[in-house]
Parts: C-alpha cells; sequence; structure tokens
C-alpha cells in the first residue's frame, strides 16, 4: 500500500482479546501446577494486560509491579534500562511470568530478563500480548504470546499513544502516527462504550 495510509482501525477487538487471555491463563495454570508463582508487570503498558490475565489464571498466584527507562534517549544503550521501580518482594525460589504488553526489539525485555535472573528465581518466562518478532533485535524464547504483531504502531488495551488512548478496549493499528499525534480525537471512536467501527483482524497487505 504504497502512499496509503488508512485511518485506524480495530487489529483485536476487545472480544478476540478475552478469548485469547483465557487462553493464556489457563496455558501458564497448567504448567504450574505447584509451587510459588508471581506474575511481574512491567509498567506501564503492561498493567491493563496483567489485571486480565490473572483473573484467567485459576491457581494461588502473587503480583508485582516494576518500572523502568532507559538510559538516554538517543536508542544506543542496548536495551539498557534504569530501574526507577523495583520489585517489592524477592523472587529467589519462585517460578516468574513476566507480562508485557508487546516484545519489539526485545532489547527491554533480554536486559531485564537478565536482571531477574541473577535473582535466582526457579525460572524467568515471558508472556506477552503481541509479539512483533519481525522486529527483533535480542533473541528471546517467548514461553506464551497472545497475538503476532505486523510493523505497526498500536495503541489500546494498556498501550499508549504520548501516554493517553490506554483505555481504549480494543488493539488499534495506528498507520499514520504524526496524524493521530496532530489530531487525536481520531481515536476517541475507539474509546469504551463506543460500538466497535471497523471489522476486527483487518490488516493490510
Ligand atoms: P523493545 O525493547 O522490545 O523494543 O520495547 C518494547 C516496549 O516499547 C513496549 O513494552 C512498549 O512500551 C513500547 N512499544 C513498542 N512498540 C509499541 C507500539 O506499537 N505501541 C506502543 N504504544 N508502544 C510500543
Amino acid at each position: 500500500m504504497v502512499g496509503t495510509r488508512r485511518p485506524p482501525y480495530v487489529l483485536h477487538d476487545s472480544g478476540s482479546i478475552a478469548a485469547r487471555v483465557a487462553e493464556l491463563g489457563a496455558a501458564i495454570a497448567e504448567d504450574h501446577p505447584a509451587g510459588d508463582l508471581v506474575l511481574v508487570s512491567v509498567l506501564k503498558g503492561g498493567a491493563v494486560f496483567l489485571a486480565d490475565l490473572i483473573r484467567a489464571i485459576p491457581r494461588s498466584l502473587s503480583v508485582d509491579f516494576m518500572a523502568i527507562s532507559p538510559f538516554g534517549s538517543d536508542g544506543d544503550a542496548g536495551g539498557r534500562v534504569r530501574i526507577v521501580k523495583d520489585l517489592d518482594e524477592p523472587i529467589d525460589g519462585r517460578a516468574v511470568v513476566v507480562v508485557e504488553d508487546i516484545v519489539d526489539t526485545g532489547l527491554t525485555l533480554a536486559y531485564l530478563r537478565s536482571i531477574l535472573l541473577a535473582r535466582h528465581p526457579v525460572s524467568v518466562e515471558v508472556c506477552t500480548l503481541l509479539d512483533r518478532a519481525v522486529r527483533r533485535i535480542a533473541p528471546l524464547d517467548i514461553r506464551y504470546v497472545g497475538f503476532d504483531c505486523p510493523d505497526l504502531f498500536v495503541v489500546g488495551y494498556g498501550l499508549d499513544l504520548d501516554q493517553h488512548h490506554r483505555n481504549i478496549p480494543h488493539v488499534v493499528a495506528v498507520e499514520d502516527v504524526a496524524a493521530a499525534q496532530a489530531d487525536p480525537t481520531c481515536l476517541d471512536r475507539f474509546l469504551p462504550g463506543v460500538p466497535v467501527p471497523l471489522a476486527a483482524h483487518d490488516v493490510p497487505e
């Protein structure tokens, strides 16, 4: 689609997200029949997914949160991050599942994983709602993937555009990010309570 940028459209609607989250929760429960399980959310994007995911896991578990920010702003930090908020509890001897909104280059998560592994957990696995493998730089073994993601900017279900729109219940593809930044009201039709305006899974070639 050279030269044509479609208006924002729904990639995954709230119903299909809920169905997939139920499957992921069941898989995590099945893979962790016993032992101490903690789900770690990376703020802020992963928080919405975490909230739904934990209610789809029918076993005892804990949650914890980390907040990170990249070193510098020129993108050359190789994924190294500064921990802005660390976990509240130790993770030694516990099975850890890191819950992410989207894995893109994988640099952040690869670095985070190395930090967590140094704390002697039983395991560190990753559960991401969206996997944009086409942009992967750091090789990563992602055990739980909600949906493969095309090489498009996405917002909603916890993902932001300039810190807004995390409350959109769907995952919305934004082909023209500059236009959406200039007129954020173009995303209002995806807000909660508004009927889904376009067919889901309407992914361009
Ligand atoms: P990575 O280190 O894998 O390149 O960075 C992943 C992080 O970048 C995600 O957790 C998310 O915060 C942000 N990110 C990557 N792609 C997108 C996207 O399409 N939309 C939004 N809102 N954030 C994204």
